[in-house]
């Protein structure tokens, strides 16, 4: 159920859409063949065109072109065979052409479908309304002295893809789970490295608000400068209730586009929201419509690697696991190859389990992410295999997981050096239960009597016994023979 918020006119929704851009993973630029590696020294990834010399011409980048293919195979969407690059007349301090190349009327991808998984384990569909393909700006830089502005124009002319979506959203977590699984998505096909933190993935959030039950779409705002998602459900909290104050005080909401403020948690109004005509848009005369052929787009199909959904469906199939730890287990490749090395004929709720509540829960104590992880996959493999053919217990495993994590030795090798092998021996069990009775004649009357609880105690002292390596099924089953 998506979040009400309760006014003092009555009850209210949010009605949410996303515009992301995401910076297309490509060795050269949009239209030059000038570098786009992040984090080179300031206007050293810069050729004659991205600096809009005079009578320089873009050239498209078939790479960008097979990426947002790509992209928009994996998002479920209609990839249109014929689209137009068009001059979109903006001013950009950052971007010297004096306007952005974009497409507009046809873009190269239409529409689509993806979906997203709720933190309460529902599934929503969310509409993708196209994606297209755009030069990216350079970037101001005002805080290095006192009286001027520095450019740096590393970043002019990326490759951006934005994705936008249908007003299809309804509060902060649904936000959360889109933009979540759409890096995941990107992340998967290898198009963007989705790392909002360096600005490869950035989305200008659309918000508008209504009463429950209303049909009717109300004003929307459109926030730029959200740079993570806990910054988009901050900006979304925030102006959903600005805009709910403003109606219920009987004033309406200004289309505008306003700026997210991370320091003071609130959104300003940064300019009135341009229509598309107040842009000029007209199909770039240097540049010829982009016409491909269905069986490009159907090579492209076939390079595609299992995607994050039809991952998450087969491991609830073919290992039986639950939609909640399938999503945990697939929400990288990387993690989800790591599982299936671990499950590899192996009991597989075991392996999820120990991968989930141990593995991934004392990575993400120490910051650390599964390629960091001391334990490789195969020994986590071994590790498992050990406990289910009953060489060790769970107990002696957690130890073994332990050392393992420190040291990144092999749980084989462990067990063998330190004598953890388990106790099958039924004699040998025997004898440390005879002992234990022996030692405990008081609480044995005790129990013969009636005082059945103490069962579980005599359990403790023989596994104590044992040093933990007693099979706990053997040493229950031995004990209630010899105690009755
Ligand atoms: P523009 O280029 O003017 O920003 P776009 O069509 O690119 O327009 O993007 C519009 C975005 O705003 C889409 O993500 C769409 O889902 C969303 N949107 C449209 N109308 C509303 C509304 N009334 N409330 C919230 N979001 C909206
Ligand atoms: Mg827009």
């Amino acid at each position: 159920m998506a979040e009400i918020i309760r006014g003092n006119t009555g009850d209210w929704e949010m009605v949410i859409g996303l515009e992301v851009h995401a910076q297309a993973i490509t060795e050269s630029k949009l239209f030059s063949g000038a570098a786009t590696a992040f984090g080179a020294a300031p206007n050293t990834q810069v050729s004659l065109v991205d600096a809009a010399m005079p009578g320089m011409l873009p050239v498209l980048n078939m790479k960008s072109v097979e990426q947002a293919v790509r992209t928009g195979l994996g998002l479920n969407s209609k990839i249109n065979l014929y689209s137009v690059f068009e001059r979109k007349n903006y001013f950009y301090p950052d971007l010297p052409q004096g306007y952005q190349i974009s497409q507009y009327l046809h873009p190269i991808v239409g529409e689509g479908e993806i979906e997203i998984d709720l933190p309460n384990g529902e599934v929503k569909k969310v509409g993708i309304t196209r994606l297209h393909l755009e030069q990216d700006a350079g970037k101001s830089i005002h805080d290095q002295h006192p009286t001027k502005s520095y450019v740096d124009l590393n970043r002019s002319g990326n490759t951006l893809m934005e994705i936008v979506s249908e007003p299809d959203l309804r509060d902060g977590i649904e936000v959360g789970a889109y933009l979540t699984k759409l890096r995941m998505i990107l992340r998967y096909l290898g198009t963007c490295d989705g790392n909002m933190d360096e600005g490869s993935m950035r989305a200008d959030v659309n918000i508008s608000v209504r009463k429950v039950g209303e049909t009717e779409y109300g004003t929307r705002c459109e926030i730029k400068n959200v740079n993570s998602i806990k910054a988009a459900q901050a900006a979304i909290d925030y102006e959903s209730r600005r805009q709910i104050e403003l109606l219920e005080d009987g004033g309406s909401v200004d289309q505008e586009t306003r700026l997210w403020d991370p320091a003071q948690n609130v959104t300003r109004s940064m300019r009135s929201k341009e229509d598309a005509h107040d842009y000029r848009y007209f199909p770039d005369p240097d540049l010829l419509p982009l016409e491909l052929e269905q069986g490009y787009v159907d090579d492209i199909k076939k390079t595609l690697p299992e995607l994050p959904d039809e991952k998450k469906h087969r491991f609830m199939d073919s290992y039986g696991l639950g939609a909640y730890d399938a999503s945990v287990l697939i929400s990288s490749r990387s993690r989800a190859d790591y599982f299936e090395t671990v499950a590899n004929d192996r009991d597989a709720k075991l392996a999820a389990n120990w991968v989930i509540n141990e593995l991934l829960g004392i990575l993400n104590k120490d910051g650390k992410t599964i390629e960091e992880s001391p334990i490789t996959s195969e020994n986590l493999g071994k590790l498992v295999g050990l406990i289910e053919d009953n060489t060790i217990s769970g107990r002696i495993a957690k130890d073994v997981f332990a050392e393992m994590y420190e040291s990144g030795a092999d749980p084989e090798k462990i067990v063998e050096e330190k004598g953890l092998k388990q106790v099958t021996d039924t004699g040998a069990i025997e004898a440390i239960i005879d002992k234990v009775i022996a030692d405990n004649q008081d609480k044995v009357e005790q129990y013969k009597s009636g005082k059945d609880k103490l069962f579980g105690f005599f359990v403790g002292q023989v596994m104590k016994e044992s040093q933990g390596k007693a099979n706990p099924q053997m040493v229950n089953e031995l004990l209630k023979k010899k105690l009755s």
